[in-house]
Protein backbone atom coordinates (compact mmCIF):
# COMPACT_ATOMS: atom_id res chain seq x y z
CA UNK A 1 0.00 0.00 0.00
CA UNK A 2 2.81 2.13 -0.42
CA UNK A 3 1.42 5.25 -1.68
CA UNK A 4 2.46 6.32 -5.28
CA UNK A 5 5.19 9.42 -5.01
CA UNK A 6 4.17 12.70 -4.50
CA UNK A 7 2.65 14.58 -7.64
CA UNK A 8 5.81 17.48 -7.10
CA UNK A 9 8.63 18.60 -5.56
CA UNK A 10 6.84 20.76 -3.05
CA UNK A 11 7.45 20.13 0.81
CA UNK A 12 5.11 22.83 3.06
CA UNK A 13 7.05 24.78 5.75
CA UNK A 14 6.53 22.82 8.49
CA UNK A 15 7.69 19.38 7.43
CA UNK A 16 10.93 21.49 5.91
CA UNK A 17 11.36 22.72 9.75
CA UNK A 18 10.67 19.43 10.63
CA UNK A 19 13.12 17.85 8.29
CA UNK A 20 16.01 20.11 9.15
CA UNK A 21 15.48 19.36 13.57
CA UNK A 22 15.61 15.90 12.41
CA UNK A 23 18.94 15.48 10.05
CA UNK A 24 21.66 14.60 12.43
CA UNK A 25 19.78 14.78 15.35
CA UNK A 26 19.76 12.43 18.65
CA UNK A 27 16.45 10.93 19.36
CA UNK A 28 15.07 9.49 22.51
CA UNK A 29 13.01 7.01 19.98
CA UNK A 30 12.58 7.41 16.40
CA UNK A 31 9.05 5.91 15.51
CA UNK A 32 9.07 4.57 12.33
CA UNK A 33 5.29 4.20 10.34
CA UNK A 34 2.66 7.11 11.63
CA UNK A 35 -0.23 4.98 11.30
CA UNK A 36 -2.41 4.82 14.40
CA UNK A 37 0.10 3.37 15.97
CA UNK A 38 2.75 5.23 15.16
CA UNK A 39 1.05 8.23 15.93
CA UNK A 40 0.10 7.01 19.37
CA UNK A 41 3.26 6.00 20.03
CA UNK A 42 4.64 9.70 19.47
CA UNK A 43 1.92 11.51 21.35
CA UNK A 44 2.09 9.62 24.20
CA UNK A 45 6.35 9.78 24.29
CA UNK A 46 6.60 13.35 23.09
CA UNK A 47 3.39 14.32 25.90
CA UNK A 48 5.40 12.41 28.46
CA UNK A 49 8.98 14.24 27.69
CA UNK A 50 10.83 12.18 25.90
CA UNK A 51 12.55 13.77 22.22
CA UNK A 52 10.11 11.54 19.69
CA UNK A 53 11.07 11.90 15.99
CA UNK A 54 7.90 9.58 13.93
CA UNK A 55 7.87 9.26 10.57
CA UNK A 56 5.87 7.90 7.56
CA UNK A 57 7.01 6.61 3.75
CA UNK A 58 3.94 7.65 2.37
CA UNK A 59 1.41 10.32 4.23
CA UNK A 60 0.66 9.93 7.72
CA UNK A 61 -2.08 7.23 8.31
CA UNK A 62 -1.77 6.61 4.45
CA UNK A 63 -2.02 2.81 4.86
CA UNK A 64 -4.83 0.58 7.02
CA UNK A 65 -5.91 3.11 9.13
CA UNK A 66 -7.46 5.42 6.26
CA UNK A 67 -9.56 2.21 5.42
CA UNK A 68 -10.85 0.88 8.81
CA UNK A 69 -14.73 0.95 9.27
CA UNK A 70 -14.28 4.05 11.44
CA UNK A 71 -15.97 2.47 14.11
CA UNK A 72 -13.85 2.41 18.17
CA UNK A 73 -15.90 -0.58 19.40
CA UNK A 74 -15.94 -2.84 21.89
CA UNK A 75 -15.88 -5.79 19.77
CA UNK A 76 -19.43 -7.44 20.40
CA UNK A 77 -18.45 -9.63 18.11
CA UNK A 78 -15.51 -11.57 19.91
CA UNK A 79 -17.99 -12.69 22.81
CA UNK A 80 -18.90 -15.33 20.02
CA UNK A 81 -15.33 -16.05 20.38
CA UNK A 82 -15.12 -16.40 24.45
CA UNK A 83 -13.07 -13.49 24.31
CA UNK A 84 -13.90 -11.93 27.52
CA UNK A 85 -10.81 -10.11 28.48
CA UNK A 86 -10.42 -8.61 24.91
CA UNK A 87 -14.02 -7.06 24.41
CA UNK A 88 -13.70 -5.64 28.53
CA UNK A 89 -10.09 -4.00 27.28
CA UNK A 90 -11.38 -2.66 24.03
CA UNK A 91 -15.39 -1.71 25.58
CA UNK A 92 -12.87 0.43 28.18
CA UNK A 93 -10.40 1.73 25.55
CA UNK A 94 -13.66 3.10 24.03
CA UNK A 95 -15.36 4.26 26.68
CA UNK A 96 -11.81 6.74 27.84
CA UNK A 97 -11.52 7.63 23.94
CA UNK A 98 -15.14 8.84 24.19
CA UNK A 99 -14.82 10.62 27.22
CA UNK A 100 -11.47 12.30 25.90
CA UNK A 101 -13.12 12.94 22.49
CA UNK A 102 -16.59 14.14 23.01
CA UNK A 103 -16.85 15.79 19.58
CA UNK A 104 -15.07 13.31 18.27
CA UNK A 105 -15.98 9.87 19.38
CA UNK A 106 -19.60 9.51 19.28
CA UNK A 107 -22.07 7.22 20.63
CA UNK A 108 -23.92 5.04 17.77
CA UNK A 109 -26.68 3.26 18.21
CA UNK A 110 -26.25 -0.08 15.77
CA UNK A 111 -29.60 -1.54 14.47
CA UNK A 112 -28.99 -5.19 13.93
CA UNK A 113 -31.25 -7.17 12.35
CA UNK A 114 -31.03 -11.12 12.26
CA UNK A 115 -32.75 -13.28 9.36
CA UNK A 116 -33.91 -16.88 9.70
CA UNK A 117 -31.65 -19.77 9.93
CA UNK A 118 -28.82 -17.74 11.72
CA UNK A 119 -26.56 -19.76 13.82
CA UNK A 120 -28.14 -18.54 17.30
CA UNK A 121 -31.62 -17.54 18.29
CA UNK A 122 -32.17 -13.96 17.79
CA UNK A 123 -32.94 -14.02 21.66
CA UNK A 124 -29.35 -15.17 22.40
CA UNK A 125 -27.82 -12.59 20.42
CA UNK A 126 -29.66 -9.83 22.62
CA UNK A 127 -28.49 -11.67 25.94
CA UNK A 128 -24.96 -11.51 24.62
CA UNK A 129 -25.88 -7.43 23.57
CA UNK A 130 -26.61 -6.94 27.06
CA UNK A 131 -23.41 -8.59 28.54
CA UNK A 132 -22.05 -6.06 26.10
CA UNK A 133 -23.35 -3.35 27.71
CA UNK A 134 -22.67 -4.65 31.23
CA UNK A 135 -18.86 -5.11 30.21
CA UNK A 136 -18.75 -1.32 28.99
CA UNK A 137 -19.84 -0.62 32.14
CA UNK A 138 -23.50 0.53 30.64
CA UNK A 139 -21.71 3.73 30.08
CA UNK A 140 -23.93 3.89 27.27
CA UNK A 141 -27.72 3.81 26.12
CA UNK A 142 -29.11 0.19 26.82
CA UNK A 143 -29.59 -2.38 23.94
CA UNK A 144 -33.31 -3.14 23.18
CA UNK A 145 -34.83 -6.25 21.73
CA UNK A 146 -36.75 -5.57 18.34
CA UNK A 147 -39.58 -7.23 16.75
CA UNK A 148 -39.86 -8.07 13.08
CA UNK A 149 -42.89 -5.38 13.82
CA UNK A 150 -40.57 -2.51 15.40
CA UNK A 151 -37.54 -3.45 12.74
CA UNK A 152 -40.50 -2.88 9.63
CA UNK A 153 -41.57 0.58 11.70
CA UNK A 154 -38.32 1.79 12.63
CA UNK A 155 -36.12 1.27 9.80
CA UNK A 156 -38.22 0.70 6.56
CA UNK A 157 -34.66 0.37 4.58
CA UNK A 158 -34.21 -3.12 6.18
CA UNK A 159 -35.64 -6.15 4.13
CA UNK A 160 -37.35 -7.78 6.54
CA UNK A 161 -38.32 -10.88 4.80
CA UNK A 162 -36.84 -13.64 6.10
CA UNK A 163 -36.20 -11.58 9.41
CA UNK A 164 -36.79 -13.25 12.68
CA UNK A 165 -35.83 -10.20 14.93
CA UNK A 166 -32.84 -7.77 15.98
CA UNK A 167 -31.84 -5.88 18.50
CA UNK A 168 -30.29 -2.37 19.15
CA UNK A 169 -27.17 -1.40 20.86
CA UNK A 170 -24.65 1.22 21.18
CA UNK A 171 -21.28 1.55 20.22
CA UNK A 172 -19.14 4.71 19.23
CA UNK A 173 -17.71 5.73 15.76
CA UNK A 174 -15.34 8.44 14.57
CA UNK A 175 -17.06 11.28 13.24
CA UNK A 176 -14.71 12.96 11.00
CA UNK A 177 -12.74 10.23 9.70
CA UNK A 178 -10.06 7.24 11.01
CA UNK A 179 -7.38 9.19 9.57
CA UNK A 180 -7.93 12.81 10.52
CA UNK A 181 -8.16 11.09 13.95
CA UNK A 182 -4.73 9.37 13.25
CA UNK A 183 -3.27 12.53 12.35
CA UNK A 184 -4.33 14.44 15.43
CA UNK A 185 -2.31 12.51 17.04
CA UNK A 186 0.77 13.48 15.16
CA UNK A 187 -0.10 16.71 15.70
CA UNK A 188 -0.33 16.34 19.47
CA UNK A 189 2.83 14.70 19.36
CA UNK A 190 4.29 18.02 17.54
CA UNK A 191 2.53 20.44 19.79
CA UNK A 192 4.36 18.74 22.87
CA UNK A 193 7.65 19.28 21.05
CA UNK A 194 7.98 16.31 19.08
CA UNK A 195 9.11 15.80 15.58
CA UNK A 196 7.20 14.43 12.18
CA UNK A 197 7.37 14.26 9.08
CA UNK A 198 5.70 12.60 5.78
CA UNK A 199 7.28 10.99 3.22
CA UNK A 200 9.85 10.19 4.73
CA UNK A 201 11.08 6.67 4.60
CA UNK A 202 13.62 4.09 6.65
CA UNK A 203 15.56 2.77 4.29
CA UNK A 204 18.44 1.48 6.95
CA UNK A 205 18.77 0.47 10.60
CA UNK A 206 22.27 -0.08 12.44
CA UNK A 207 22.85 -0.81 16.00
CA UNK A 208 26.06 0.77 16.76
CA UNK A 209 29.04 -1.26 17.47
CA UNK A 210 29.61 0.93 20.50
CA UNK A 211 26.16 -0.45 21.78
CA UNK A 212 24.99 3.10 22.48
CA UNK A 213 22.29 3.90 19.92
CA UNK A 214 20.72 3.58 16.29
CA UNK A 215 21.81 4.87 13.23
CA UNK A 216 19.01 5.42 10.31
CA UNK A 217 19.29 6.01 7.07
CA UNK A 218 15.96 8.03 5.77
CA UNK A 219 15.11 9.37 2.56
CA UNK A 220 12.96 12.12 1.45
CA UNK A 221 10.67 10.75 -1.22
CA UNK A 222 9.77 14.46 -2.34
CA UNK A 223 13.07 14.80 -3.15
CA UNK A 224 14.79 11.55 -2.69
CA UNK A 225 17.90 12.65 -0.63
CA UNK A 226 19.05 10.53 2.35
CA UNK A 227 19.35 12.10 5.86
CA UNK A 228 20.51 9.93 9.16
CA UNK A 229 19.83 10.38 12.69
CA UNK A 230 20.47 8.45 15.65
CA UNK A 231 18.08 7.44 18.10
CA UNK A 232 18.12 5.53 21.52
CA UNK A 233 15.58 3.30 20.59
CA UNK A 234 13.13 2.08 17.91
CA UNK A 235 9.59 1.70 17.80
CA UNK A 236 8.47 -0.75 14.69
CA UNK A 237 5.17 0.74 13.92
CA UNK A 238 5.14 -0.26 10.41
CA UNK A 239 1.84 -2.29 10.54
CA UNK A 240 1.88 -5.30 7.57
CA UNK A 241 4.85 -4.56 6.62
CA UNK A 242 6.69 -5.37 9.99
CA UNK A 243 8.40 -8.18 9.55
CA UNK A 244 9.73 -6.80 6.51
CA UNK A 245 11.80 -4.43 8.99
CA UNK A 246 12.53 -6.64 11.62
CA UNK A 247 13.81 -9.57 8.68
CA UNK A 248 16.02 -6.66 7.32
CA UNK A 249 18.05 -6.03 10.72
CA UNK A 250 17.85 -9.34 12.26
CA UNK A 251 15.27 -8.55 14.56
CA UNK A 252 13.53 -12.18 15.69
CA UNK A 253 10.14 -11.77 17.27
CA UNK A 254 7.53 -15.11 18.42
CA UNK A 255 4.82 -13.13 16.77
CA UNK A 256 4.44 -12.22 13.18
CA UNK A 257 1.36 -10.83 11.18
CA UNK A 258 -1.27 -12.72 9.27
CA UNK A 259 -3.53 -10.39 7.19
CA UNK A 260 -7.23 -10.07 6.51
CA UNK A 261 -8.48 -7.91 3.74
CA UNK A 262 -11.41 -5.70 3.94
CA UNK A 263 -13.25 -3.52 1.66
CA UNK A 264 -15.80 -1.21 1.95
CA UNK A 265 -17.81 0.91 -0.68
CA UNK A 266 -19.48 4.53 -0.52
CA UNK A 267 -22.41 5.34 -2.21
CA UNK A 268 -24.91 8.03 -2.09
CA UNK A 269 -27.17 7.91 1.55
CA UNK A 270 -29.45 5.01 1.70
CA UNK A 271 -30.96 6.20 4.67
CA UNK A 272 -31.48 9.59 6.50
CA UNK A 273 -31.74 7.21 9.73
CA UNK A 274 -28.42 7.80 11.70
CA UNK A 275 -27.36 4.32 12.90
CA UNK A 276 -25.27 1.51 11.33
CA UNK A 277 -26.92 -0.97 10.54
CA UNK A 278 -25.87 -4.07 11.51
CA UNK A 279 -26.45 -7.67 9.51
CA UNK A 280 -24.97 -10.94 9.60
CA UNK A 281 -23.76 -11.13 5.75
CA UNK A 282 -24.26 -14.19 3.40
CA UNK A 283 -20.59 -15.54 5.03
CA UNK A 284 -22.21 -15.56 8.32
CA UNK A 285 -20.08 -12.47 9.32
CA UNK A 286 -20.88 -9.02 10.58
CA UNK A 287 -21.68 -6.66 7.87
CA UNK A 288 -22.09 -2.48 8.52
CA UNK A 289 -24.11 0.01 6.52
CA UNK A 290 -22.78 2.99 8.42
CA UNK A 291 -23.31 6.82 8.05
CA UNK A 292 -20.68 8.40 6.31
CA UNK A 293 -21.34 12.48 6.08
CA UNK A 294 -23.81 12.98 2.84
CA UNK A 295 -22.99 9.34 1.92
CA UNK A 296 -23.36 5.86 2.91
CA UNK A 297 -20.30 3.81 3.92
CA UNK A 298 -20.91 -0.10 2.84
CA UNK A 299 -18.48 -3.47 4.15
CA UNK A 300 -16.97 -5.03 4.65
CA UNK A 301 -15.11 -8.49 3.75
CA UNK A 302 -12.82 -10.50 5.77
CA UNK A 303 -10.44 -12.37 2.67
CA UNK A 304 -6.58 -14.22 3.82
CA UNK A 305 -4.52 -12.53 1.86
CA UNK A 306 0.01 -12.54 1.87
CA UNK A 307 0.76 -9.56 -0.16
CA UNK A 308 -0.17 -6.24 2.06
CA UNK A 309 -0.82 -4.48 -1.19
CA UNK A 310 -4.26 -5.19 -2.33
CA UNK A 311 -6.84 -3.74 -4.22
CA UNK A 312 -10.66 -4.22 -4.28
CA UNK A 313 -11.62 -7.29 -6.78
CA UNK A 314 -14.62 -7.21 -9.07
CA UNK A 315 -15.19 -10.31 -6.59
CA UNK A 316 -14.63 -7.99 -3.61
CA UNK A 317 -17.28 -5.39 -4.65
CA UNK A 318 -19.59 -7.77 -6.38
CA UNK A 319 -19.58 -9.71 -2.91
CA UNK A 320 -20.51 -6.17 -1.14
CA UNK A 321 -23.06 -5.03 -3.38
CA UNK A 322 -24.81 -8.11 -3.64
CA UNK A 323 -24.90 -8.11 0.28
CA UNK A 324 -26.30 -4.46 -0.02
CA UNK A 325 -29.15 -5.40 -2.19
CA UNK A 326 -30.36 -8.60 -0.54
CA UNK A 327 -30.53 -6.87 3.03
CA UNK A 328 -31.86 -3.26 2.31
CA UNK A 329 -35.30 -2.64 1.05
CA UNK A 330 -34.08 0.17 -1.94
CA UNK A 331 -35.76 2.30 -4.30
CA UNK A 332 -33.39 0.22 -7.28
CA UNK A 333 -30.57 -2.43 -6.73
CA UNK A 334 -26.86 -0.73 -6.03
CA UNK A 335 -24.75 -1.69 -8.94
CA UNK A 336 -21.13 -0.52 -9.17
CA UNK A 337 -21.56 2.32 -11.33
CA UNK A 338 -23.03 4.05 -7.69
CA UNK A 339 -19.84 3.25 -6.17
CA UNK A 340 -18.36 6.99 -5.06
CA UNK A 341 -15.32 5.61 -3.90
CA UNK A 342 -13.26 2.42 -2.23
CA UNK A 343 -11.67 1.77 0.38
CA UNK A 344 -9.25 -1.05 1.01
CA UNK A 345 -6.87 -2.32 3.36
CA UNK A 346 -5.27 -5.60 5.70
CA UNK A 347 -6.16 -5.90 9.18
CA UNK A 348 -2.48 -7.05 10.95
CA UNK A 349 -3.52 -9.72 13.31
CA UNK A 350 -0.81 -10.63 15.95
CA UNK A 351 -0.39 -14.83 16.09
CA UNK A 352 1.66 -16.29 18.10
CA UNK A 353 3.23 -20.48 16.54
CA UNK A 354 1.02 -22.14 14.35
CA UNK A 355 -2.32 -20.96 13.20
CA UNK A 356 -2.73 -23.62 10.53
CA UNK A 357 -6.50 -24.88 10.78
CA UNK A 358 -7.45 -22.78 13.46
CA UNK A 359 -11.01 -20.50 12.04
CA UNK A 360 -9.60 -17.76 10.31
CA UNK A 361 -11.85 -15.61 11.64
CA UNK A 362 -11.46 -16.58 15.37
CA UNK A 363 -8.36 -15.08 15.42
CA UNK A 364 -7.38 -12.78 18.23
CA UNK A 365 -7.39 -8.87 17.20
CA UNK A 366 -5.45 -8.20 20.04
CA UNK A 367 -1.90 -6.27 19.99
CA UNK A 368 1.39 -7.77 21.16
CA UNK A 369 4.43 -5.30 21.84
CA UNK A 370 7.11 -7.44 21.57
CA UNK A 371 10.75 -6.13 23.36
CA UNK A 372 14.75 -6.75 21.90
CA UNK A 373 15.86 -4.93 25.39
CA UNK A 374 19.73 -5.27 24.12
CA UNK A 375 19.18 -3.49 21.22
CA UNK A 376 16.38 -1.21 22.15
CA UNK A 377 14.21 -1.99 19.75
CA UNK A 378 10.23 -2.05 20.03
CA UNK A 379 7.55 -3.95 17.79
CA UNK A 380 4.16 -3.38 17.41
CA UNK A 381 1.84 -6.14 16.00
CA UNK A 382 -1.83 -6.01 15.55
CA UNK A 383 -3.75 -3.67 17.36
CA UNK A 384 -7.46 -1.24 16.70
CA UNK A 385 -7.96 1.99 16.24
CA UNK A 386 -10.10 1.55 19.51
CA UNK A 387 -6.97 0.21 21.38
CA UNK A 388 -4.90 3.67 20.53
CA UNK A 389 -4.55 4.57 24.12
CA UNK A 390 -3.92 1.78 25.49
CA UNK A 391 -0.93 1.42 23.07
CA UNK A 392 0.65 4.64 23.74
CA UNK A 393 0.45 4.21 27.53
CA UNK A 394 2.19 0.51 27.29
CA UNK A 395 4.85 1.92 24.97
CA UNK A 396 5.79 4.68 27.57
CA UNK A 397 6.40 1.93 29.95
CA UNK A 398 8.14 -0.60 27.72
CA UNK A 399 10.60 2.66 27.09
CA UNK A 400 11.07 3.92 30.14
CA UNK A 401 11.86 0.34 31.18
CA UNK A 402 14.98 0.27 28.93
CA UNK A 403 15.82 3.26 30.33
CA UNK A 404 15.26 5.83 28.57
CA UNK A 405 14.59 8.98 30.38
CA UNK A 406 10.64 10.22 30.37
CA UNK A 407 10.68 13.04 32.60
CA UNK A 408 6.67 13.23 32.89
CA UNK A 409 5.72 9.62 32.58
CA UNK A 410 2.44 10.58 33.84
CA UNK A 411 1.72 13.12 31.83
CA UNK A 412 -1.91 13.51 29.91
CA UNK A 413 -0.83 12.71 26.20
CA UNK A 414 -4.42 12.76 24.54
CA UNK A 415 -7.51 14.17 24.44
CA UNK A 416 -9.34 17.27 23.37
CA UNK A 417 -8.51 20.43 25.39
CA UNK A 418 -10.62 20.87 27.94
CA UNK A 419 -13.89 22.16 28.75
CA UNK A 420 -13.03 25.72 29.76
CA UNK A 421 -10.88 26.09 26.58
CA UNK A 422 -13.95 24.93 24.62
CA UNK A 423 -16.62 27.48 26.48
CA UNK A 424 -13.91 29.94 25.69
CA UNK A 425 -13.61 29.23 22.16
CA UNK A 426 -17.44 29.06 21.94
CA UNK A 427 -17.98 32.44 23.72
CA UNK A 428 -15.70 34.01 21.50
CA UNK A 429 -17.49 32.38 18.08
CA UNK A 430 -21.11 33.35 20.20
CA UNK A 431 -19.54 37.34 20.30
CA UNK A 432 -18.55 37.35 16.81
CA UNK A 433 -21.87 35.81 15.78
CA UNK A 434 -19.99 33.50 13.94
CA UNK A 435 -22.17 30.63 13.15
CA UNK A 436 -24.57 33.47 11.27
CA UNK A 437 -21.65 32.86 8.67
CA UNK A 438 -22.48 29.40 8.50
CA UNK A 439 -22.46 28.74 4.89
CA UNK A 440 -25.99 27.63 3.50
CA UNK A 441 -24.69 24.41 2.39
CA UNK A 442 -23.11 23.19 5.74
CA UNK A 443 -24.48 20.15 7.40
CA UNK A 444 -23.32 21.65 10.55
CA UNK A 445 -22.63 25.78 12.32
CA UNK A 446 -19.29 26.49 11.73
CA UNK A 447 -17.79 26.72 15.70
CA UNK A 448 -18.95 23.13 16.56
CA UNK A 449 -17.16 21.95 13.07
CA UNK A 450 -14.44 23.96 13.79
CA UNK A 451 -13.90 23.39 17.60
CA UNK A 452 -14.17 19.25 16.56
CA UNK A 453 -11.66 19.30 13.91
CA UNK A 454 -9.14 21.50 15.04
CA UNK A 455 -9.54 21.67 18.87
CA UNK A 456 -7.69 24.41 20.02
CA UNK A 457 -5.72 25.57 17.25
CA UNK A 458 -9.54 27.13 15.69
CA UNK A 459 -8.72 29.90 17.90
CA UNK A 460 -6.79 31.19 14.92
CA UNK A 461 -9.70 30.52 12.51
CA UNK A 462 -11.75 32.97 14.65
CA UNK A 463 -8.83 35.53 14.48
CA UNK A 464 -8.62 35.23 10.37
CA UNK A 465 -12.26 35.65 9.86
CA UNK A 466 -12.80 38.61 12.09
CA UNK A 467 -10.12 40.07 9.74
CA UNK A 468 -12.09 39.19 6.40
CA UNK A 469 -15.35 37.83 6.24
CA UNK A 470 -14.91 35.87 3.41
CA UNK A 471 -12.45 33.65 5.47
CA UNK A 472 -15.51 31.68 6.21
CA UNK A 473 -16.62 31.25 2.44
CA UNK A 474 -16.71 27.62 1.36
CA UNK A 475 -14.14 27.02 -1.22
CA UNK A 476 -15.26 23.83 -2.90
CA UNK A 477 -19.13 23.58 -3.96
CA UNK A 478 -19.05 20.13 -2.98
CA UNK A 479 -16.90 20.08 0.56
CA UNK A 480 -17.62 22.18 4.00
CA UNK A 481 -13.96 23.60 3.89
CA UNK A 482 -13.39 27.82 4.29
CA UNK A 483 -10.94 29.34 3.22
CA UNK A 484 -9.75 29.89 6.81
CA UNK A 485 -9.07 26.13 7.12
CA UNK A 486 -7.89 25.37 4.28
CA UNK A 487 -4.95 28.39 5.24
CA UNK A 488 -5.00 26.43 8.96
CA UNK A 489 -4.36 23.13 7.14
CA UNK A 490 -1.75 24.62 5.13
CA UNK A 491 0.14 25.90 7.90
CA UNK A 492 -0.01 22.39 10.04
CA UNK A 493 -0.89 19.68 8.71
CA UNK A 494 2.27 18.70 5.90
CA UNK A 495 -0.02 18.71 2.81
CA UNK A 496 2.85 17.46 0.24
CA UNK A 497 -0.06 16.21 -2.22
CA UNK A 498 -3.16 17.04 -2.60
CA UNK A 499 -4.39 13.73 -2.03
CA UNK A 500 -3.31 14.05 1.28
CA UNK A 501 -5.98 16.55 2.15
CA UNK A 502 -8.83 14.97 0.05
CA UNK A 503 -8.24 11.54 1.58
CA UNK A 504 -6.69 12.09 4.68
CA UNK A 505 -7.07 15.55 6.43
CA UNK A 506 -10.59 15.39 5.19
CA UNK A 507 -12.68 12.81 3.61
CA UNK A 508 -13.57 15.06 0.40
CA UNK A 509 -12.79 12.15 -1.94
CA UNK A 510 -14.51 9.78 -0.46
CA UNK A 511 -17.61 11.63 -0.76
CA UNK A 512 -17.75 13.79 -3.92
CA UNK A 513 -17.33 12.17 -6.98
CA UNK A 514 -14.24 12.49 -8.63
CA UNK A 515 -15.55 14.23 -11.92
CA UNK A 516 -17.75 16.43 -9.56
CA UNK A 517 -14.55 17.59 -7.92
CA UNK A 518 -13.07 18.23 -11.17
CA UNK A 519 -15.33 19.98 -12.45
CA UNK A 520 -15.81 21.88 -8.95
CA UNK A 521 -14.66 25.46 -9.77
CA UNK A 522 -12.63 25.87 -6.59
CA UNK A 523 -10.29 23.27 -7.18
CA UNK A 524 -7.71 25.46 -7.90
CA UNK A 525 -7.84 27.87 -5.20
CA UNK A 526 -8.14 24.92 -2.74
CA UNK A 527 -4.73 23.93 -4.47
CA UNK A 528 -2.78 27.33 -4.36
CA UNK A 529 -4.57 27.96 -0.45
CA UNK A 530 -2.94 24.20 0.35
CA UNK A 531 0.24 23.74 -1.97
CA UNK A 532 0.94 26.49 -2.90
CA UNK A 533 3.43 27.15 -5.64
CA UNK A 534 2.73 23.83 -7.09
CA UNK A 535 -0.97 23.72 -6.90
CA UNK A 536 -0.82 23.86 -11.11
CA UNK A 537 1.27 21.25 -11.30
CA UNK A 538 -0.83 18.87 -8.54
CA UNK A 539 -4.35 20.31 -10.29
CA UNK A 540 -3.21 19.12 -13.40
CA UNK A 541 -2.13 15.57 -11.50
CA UNK A 542 -5.18 15.40 -10.26
CA UNK A 543 -6.96 15.96 -13.09
CA UNK A 544 -4.70 13.12 -14.97
C1 LIG B 1 -11.35 -3.18 6.57
C2 LIG B 1 -10.86 -2.83 7.94
C3 LIG B 1 -11.75 -2.33 8.88
C4 LIG B 1 -11.30 -1.99 10.15
N1 LIG B 1 -12.17 -1.42 11.02
C5 LIG B 1 -11.74 -1.03 12.24
C6 LIG B 1 -12.62 -0.33 13.09
O1 LIG B 1 -13.74 0.00 12.72
N2 LIG B 1 -12.17 0.02 14.32
C7 LIG B 1 -10.90 -0.29 14.73
O2 LIG B 1 -10.57 0.03 15.86
N3 LIG B 1 -10.03 -0.93 13.92
C8 LIG B 1 -10.41 -1.29 12.68
N4 LIG B 1 -9.55 -1.91 11.81
C9 LIG B 1 -8.19 -2.20 12.27
C10 LIG B 1 -7.29 -0.98 12.19
O3 LIG B 1 -7.63 -0.16 11.10
C11 LIG B 1 -5.83 -1.42 12.05
O4 LIG B 1 -5.52 -2.41 12.98
C12 LIG B 1 -4.89 -0.25 12.29
O5 LIG B 1 -5.24 0.84 11.47
C13 LIG B 1 -3.45 -0.66 12.00
O6 LIG B 1 -2.64 0.45 12.26
P1 LIG B 1 -1.07 0.37 12.17
O7 LIG B 1 -0.54 1.65 12.70
O8 LIG B 1 -0.59 -0.88 12.79
O9 LIG B 1 -0.75 0.19 10.60
P2 LIG B 1 -0.81 1.24 9.41
O10 LIG B 1 -1.93 2.16 9.53
O11 LIG B 1 -0.69 0.48 8.14
O12 LIG B 1 0.52 2.11 9.63
C14 LIG B 1 1.79 1.64 9.30
C15 LIG B 1 2.53 2.77 8.61
O13 LIG B 1 3.91 2.43 8.49
C16 LIG B 1 4.40 3.05 7.32
N5 LIG B 1 5.67 2.41 6.95
C17 LIG B 1 5.86 1.13 6.54
N6 LIG B 1 7.17 0.93 6.30
C18 LIG B 1 7.82 2.10 6.57
C19 LIG B 1 9.18 2.52 6.51
N7 LIG B 1 10.16 1.69 6.13
N8 LIG B 1 9.49 3.79 6.85
C20 LIG B 1 8.52 4.65 7.26
N9 LIG B 1 7.20 4.29 7.32
C21 LIG B 1 6.87 3.04 6.99
C22 LIG B 1 3.27 2.84 6.32
O14 LIG B 1 3.36 3.77 5.25
C23 LIG B 1 2.03 3.03 7.18
O15 LIG B 1 1.50 4.35 7.11
C24 LIG B 1 -9.95 -2.21 10.51
C25 LIG B 1 -9.05 -2.71 9.56
C26 LIG B 1 -9.49 -2.99 8.28
C27 LIG B 1 -8.51 -3.46 7.25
Amino acid sequence: MLEDKPASLYSPPAREQALGALANATLDTLVVGAGINGAVAAAALAGCGAKVGVVDRGDFAGGVSSHSSNLAWGGIKYLESGEWRLVRKLCRSRNRLMDAYPSTVREIRFFTSIGKGFRMWSVFVWLGALLYWFMGSCRMAAPRYLTTGKIRQEAPVVAAEGVVGGLEYSDCYLYDNDSRFVFNFVRRAVDAGGLAANYLAVEGLEWLPDQSCWRATLRDRVTDRLMSLNAKSIVNATGPNTELLNESIGVATEHRHILSKGIHLIVDRVTDAAKVLTFFASDGRLFFVIPMGPKTCIGTTDTPVDDPSVGVTAADRDFVLANANALLNLPKPLTSEDVIAERVGVRPLAVAGDVAGRDWVQLSREHQVEVDSERAFLSVFGGKLTDCLNVGDELVSMIADLGVDIPNPNARWFGESGSGCRAKFMARAAAMELDKLTPDSASEPLSVRFWRRYDRAAFDLLDDIAADLTEAEHVLTGAEYTRAELRLIARREWIVDLSDFMRRRSKVSQVVRHEALLKDPGLEELASLLVGVSAAQQVAAFRG
